[in-house]
C-alpha cells in the first residue's frame, strides 16, 4: 500500500492559541483536539500524539491510544495548573493491506470514495448522542447549544473505550481526519467538492484549512489528508468481481471492529456502504460497456461511410467498370460494381491500362465517370491520328512522354 498525504493546522480567527496537535509521518497519521484551560489544551494534544508517536509502532495503534490516554493524565496529575485537561484523538495507520482508524471524541475520520464523502468515526458529544439515539432530528443536532459538550476524551478515566474501523483501501481513496474547527465551519458537501477536483493532498489541507478560515474560523481548524495511492492490485481484483456480481465479500469496504453496544450507532451503516459500492462498481461496468459499445459503433459506422463513399475504376472482365467501394474492401465491406461504363481496357491508352487494373480511387463517382471518358478520348485521338498517318498499330505503341526540366528552386 502506497500512501501520500498533507497536512495543516491553525488557530482560526477568534482563539489565540492552537489546542490542535497533529502527526502525518508514514505508518500514523493523527488529530488531536485538545480543552482545558491556558495552555493545558494544548499541552493534552501535544502530550497524546508524542504518545502515539513513541508507541504506536511497538504496542498498534489502539494500545498506543490508551497509552496516550494514561500520558495525558499523568502529566494533569503531575501540574495542578494542567487539571483537568483533555484531548481527543482521531488516528489511522495502515496495518497489513488495511486501514485501521481510531477514535475517542469529536474529532472525524471522513472516507472520500468514488466522489463521495462519508463519515466514518461517531462522534463521542451529547448532541450526537442524542441524535444517535432518535431523541432529537439532525437538524436539531446542527444548531443545537450544547453540541459542544464531549462524552468521551484521552485524559478522563484510565478505563478508555477506543472505537476502531478497518477499512480495506482502494486506490484513490482520500481519508480525511479533521478537528470539528473545520466541519463546524465547512459543510461535508463544500469539503467533498473540494476533495473531487485537488488532486494534491496538500493542496486539499491548505485549501480546507482556508476555507474555515473564510466561515468565520471560530475554532482551531487541523486537517490531515491520506490518500491511497496504490493498493496492491485490490481495486481491480475487486471491480472485477464485482462487475461480474459475484464476491460482493470480497469489497466490503468498512468493519467496525469494537462495535460500542452502549451507542445506536447503526449497524448497517456498513452494509448500506458496502450496497452503495457495489451498485456504483455495477453502474460503472454498465456505463463503461455502454461506452466502448458507442465507440466501436462510431468507428465502425466512419468505416462503412468512408468504404461506401469511395469508387474506384477497375475491370471487369474486359469491360472497364466503377467499383463503389475501396479496392480490396475494408473489414468485411467488399467494394461492388456500381456500373458500367461501356470502354473496355483496350479503348483507352494502353499507358493507363495497367493503373485501371490496379483501381484508381475517387471520393465522387463522376469523377471516376470523366476520368474514363478522357481515357477513352485520348484512345480515340490516337486512333485518329494513326489512321491519318496510315498506321495499322493499334495496341503496341507507346504514347511519347514529353520530359520537362524543372528550374531548380530557388
Ligand atoms: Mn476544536
Amino acid at each position: 500500500m502506497n500512501l501520500e498525504w498533507g497536512a495543516a493546522s491553525h488557530t482560526g480567527q477568534v482563539r489565540t492559541n492552537n489546542q490542535d496537535s497533529a502527526v502525518a509521518e508514514p505508518g500514523l497519521f493523527a488529530v488531536a483536539d485538545g480543552m482545558g484551560g491556558h495552555a493545558a489544551g494544548e499541552v493534552a494534544s501535544q502530550v497524546a500524539i508524542e504518545a502515539l508517536r513513541s508507541d504506536a509502532p511497538t504496542l498498534g495503534i489502539v494500545e498506543a491510544v490508551r497509552a496516550a490516554n494514561r500520558a495525558v493524565i499523568d502529566r494533569a496529575g503531575d501540574d495542578p495548573a494542567l487539571r483537568g485537561m483533555g484531548t481527543t484523538v482521531c488516528a489511522l495507520s495502515p496495518i497489513d493491506g488495511r486501514v485501521v482508524l481510531v477514535n475517542v471524541g469529536d474529532s472525524r475520520g471522513y472516507l472520500f470514495r468514488d466522489g463521495e464523502l462519508s463519515q466514518i468515526t461517531a462522534d463521542h458529544n451529547l448532541v450526537a448522542e442524542l441524535e444517535r439515539d432518535g431523541h432529537i432530528s439532525a437538524e436539531e443536532a446542527r444548531v443545537h447549544p450544547q453540541r459542544n459538550i464531549i462524552t468521551r476524551v484521552l485524559g478522563n478515566d484510565l478505563d478508555l473505550e477506543v472505537d476502531t474501523f478497518e477499512v480495506d483501501p482502494f486506490r484513490g481513496d482520500r481519508f480525511l481526519l479533521c478537528s470539528d474547527g473545520l466541519f463546524n465551519e465547512v459543510d461535508d458537501e463544500a469539503i467533498a467538492r473540494l476533495l473531487r477536483t485537488e488532486r494534491d493532498p496538500q493542496r486539499v489541507a491548505d485549501d480546507l484549512v482556508r476555507m474555515a478560515n473564510e466561515a468565520g474560523g471560530r475554532d482551531n481548524i487541523t486537517v490531515v489528508v491520506v490518500d491511497v495511492a496504490d493498493d496492491d492490485d485490490r481495486s481491480r481484483t475487486a471491480s472485477a468481481a464485482l462487475a461480474g456480481a459475484v464476491a460482493t465479500s470480497t469489497a466490503r469496504p468498512v468493519r467496525r471492529v469494537e462495535p460500542d453496544t452502549t451507542e445506536a450507532h447503526p449497524a448497517s451503516v456498513d452494509e448500506r456502504a458496502l450496497e452503495r459500492r457495489a451498485r456504483r462498481v455495477t453502474w460503472r461496468s454498465t456505463l463503461f460497456v455502454l461506452a466502448v459499445l458507442l465507440v466501436l459503433g462510431v468507428a465502425v459506422s466512419a468505416v462503412w461511410y468512408v468504404s461506401r463513399n469511395t469508387y474506384f475504376v477497375g475491370v471487369d472482365g474486359d469491360e472497364i467498370v466503377i467499383f463503389r467501394g475501396k479496392p480490396g474492401g475494408v473489414l468485411w465491406i467488399d467494394p461492388t460494381l456500381e456500373e458500367g461504363t461501356g470502354v473496355d481496357l483496350g479503348e483507352i491508352p494502353a499507358a493507363n491500362r495497367s493503373a485501371v487494373e490496379d483501381g484508381r480511387e475517387y471520393g465522387d463517382i463522376d469523377d471516376a465517370r470523366a476520368y474514363v471518358e478522357r481515357l477513352h478520348r485520348r484512345w480515340q485521338q490516337q486512333e485518329e491520328r494513326r489512321s491519318t498517318l496510315g498506321t495499322t498499330t493499334t495496341t503496341t505503341s507507346t504514347p511519347t512522354t514529353s520530359t520537362t526540366t524543372s528550374p531548380p528552386a530557388p
